[in-house]
């Protein structure tokens, strides 16, 4: 694959629907590039690994599946890995793309960071650290060069997984180019690398962003490995005692004696100021109940049979692929749960788009604990789950009741856009439930009354979305969020007591949400 000349005389290399432009870096396994999206523009990032030089790269066998795995990783401060594209002679692993250059560069262009920058940094890596090992994928490369950063100046690792994709010895050969990360046992040559390995190199990582310097250093490769192996390292005056004792825990050349991800998170210093969506609270597995919905995704992931993913998941083996996956679909599911429950503390009028950006492309999103991290949206659920369907002949869902909705094959976050805009121009008001689901009220002017209704946008099959009116009685709409509204000019039923008013209005307000879906759907049309 060859770079676009400059005079023009070749087209541009097209890699899938991205064009590739300028090098990015270079890394250990091969060259990043940059790649735009020929329509949408969307930057990405592209990784080509030249298959001459990886031949240990076993993209057919065993390790395929581990990619598939990859590709469902989903976590704020993780490089995503959208697609992987082989041709004979090169593999491409197209990403996401952060814009903010590596963390190396910023420490070396700020030197040794405050203590408070240094710890928001950590907290942010351990969190990523540890949602991969809790999938079974341990780094064994982390260094300051794999930790870049967004435009808000968030961490993102990259190349989690890659090393697992490198037959071991061919690995350990070629990342001792830089071994000052590397935990003692790994430069010893010992094979078996499991999470105690990201635990040193993170060690060495927070010294680096509190000393602006490395714990162990040395340009005489063998008295650096003597000075790791040794596991002393300087102490500066100015470090803050608490986190002298979790240096040292970290850096502890007895993996055996070195502290755990749980170990770091107990820690006094790492605990101050750490916000709560790093750390999730954990999944009450109940491994009796195997999730239906979650098996028939793996299936159509791997091309595999139900039996395959439930011996899988009974075999116990935590390093099974179907069950990784199985799981990641899991956590994946309960993360866009909990940001959709956390979106209801969120009350936003008409006038104001919500706060989540739901732009195409992450580079552009935002992220604060605040806002659900784009990549924890919740996702659109299916039909069988809201609408308790009768099951047909061959699992095939049989709809008995009738919806009262619009079908769109535009892309859902468009739609919801549409959405707003025209409830805007409508003036009516509304409660974003998430980025999927609205409550919409509106007050009719001649019963003085508010109408309610709820919208949800639902995946109907691929690619095909339906936006469903709900009719909501003032019963269905929890008081508490009613409190939330701007004071309101006339007692609504809720407030004069739940049932007495709803029952009077009843018939009334079918028709007021027939007026309101008409209204919204002629406003849509336009
Ligand atoms: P290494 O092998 O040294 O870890 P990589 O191969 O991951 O490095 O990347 C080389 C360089 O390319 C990085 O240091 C970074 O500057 C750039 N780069 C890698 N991935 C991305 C990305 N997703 N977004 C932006 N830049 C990237």
């Amino acid at each position: 694959m060859s770079e676009p000349n400059k005079q023009g005389a070749q087209p541009p290399v097209k890699i899938g629907h991205y064009i590739l432009g300028q090098t990015l870096g270079v890394g250990t396994f091969g060259k990043v590039k940059i790649g735009e999206h020929q329509l949408t523009k969307h930057k990405v990032a592209v990784k080509i690994l030249n298959r001459q030089k990886i031949k240990s790269l076993d993209v057919v066998g065993k390790i395929r599946r581990e990619i598939q795995n990859l590709k469902l990783f989903r976590h704020p401060h993780i490089i995503k890995l959208y697609q992987v594209i082989s041709t004979p002679t090169d593999i491409f692993m197209i990403m996401e793309y952060v814009s903010g250059g590596e963390l190396f560069d910023y420490i070396v262009k700020h030197g040794k960071l405050q203590e408070h920058e240094a710890r928001r940094f950590f907290q942010q890596i351990i969190s990523g650290v540890d949602y991969c090992h809790r999938h079974m994928i341990v780094h064994r490369d982390l260094k300051p060069e794999n930790l870049l950063l967004d435009h808000n100046m968030h961490v993102k690792i990259a190349d989690f997984g890659l090393s697992n994709m490198m037959q071991d010895g061919e690995f350990l050969r070629t990342s001792c180019g830089s071994p000052n990360y590397a935990a003692p046992e790994v430069i010893s040559g010992k094979l078996y690398a499991g999470p105690e390995v990201d635990i040193w190199s993170c060690g060495v990582i927070l010294y680096a962003l509190l000393c602006g310097t490395l714990p162990f250093d040395d340009e005489h490769v063998p008295t650096l490995f003597r000075k790791i192996k040794s596991g002393i390292f300087p102490i500066p005056e100015y470090l803050n005692k608490t986190v002298v004792s979790l240096l040292c825990s970290m850096l502890q050349i007895d993996p055996m004696k070195r502290a755990t991800i749980e170990d770091i998170k107990k820690h006094e210093w790492f605990q101050k100021e750490c916000p709560a969506y790093l750390f999730p609270s954990p999944v009450e597995q109940d491994s009796s109940v195997i999730d239906t919905d979650a098996v028939r995704e793996v299936c159509d992931k791997f091309g595999v049979q139900d039996s395959e993913v439930h011996n899988a998941l009974l075999s116990g083996d935590p390093h099974d692929q179907l069950a990784i996956a199985y799981h990641l679909i899991i956590d994946n599911k309960r993360i866009a749960d909990e940001a959709a429950k956390a979106e209801l503390k969120d009350f936003y009028v008409a006038g104001s788009p919500p706060p989540v950006n739901m732009s195409p492309n992450p580079d552009t999103m935002g992220y604060s604990p605040l806002k659900p991290h784009p990549e924890r949206i919740a996702p659109l659920r299916p039909w069988p789950a809201i609408t308790n369907p009768s099951v047909g002949e061959k699992g095939r869902v049989k709809r008995a009741k009738w919806h009262l909705g619009i079908r769109s094959q535009s892309k859902p976050n468009d739609i919801m856009m549409e959405v707003y805009r025209a409830m805007k121009a409508l003036g009516y008001e509304w409660k974003v439930i998430n980025p999927y689901h609205v409550r919409v009220r509106h007050k009719n002017e001649i019963h003085n009354r508010y109408v309610m209704m709820s919208l949800q946008l639902y995946q109907v099959d691929y690619k095909s979305y339906l936006l469903d009116f709900k009719s909501l009685s003032h019963e269905e709409v929890d008081p508490n969020t009613i409190g939330n509204l701007p004071a309101l000019d006339v007692p609504t039923p809720v407030q004069s007591g739940p049932g007495v008013s709803n029952i009077k209005s009843k018939g009334h307000h079918t028709m007021e949400f027939f007026e309101m879906c008409a209204a919204l759907i002629i406003q849509l049309a336009r």
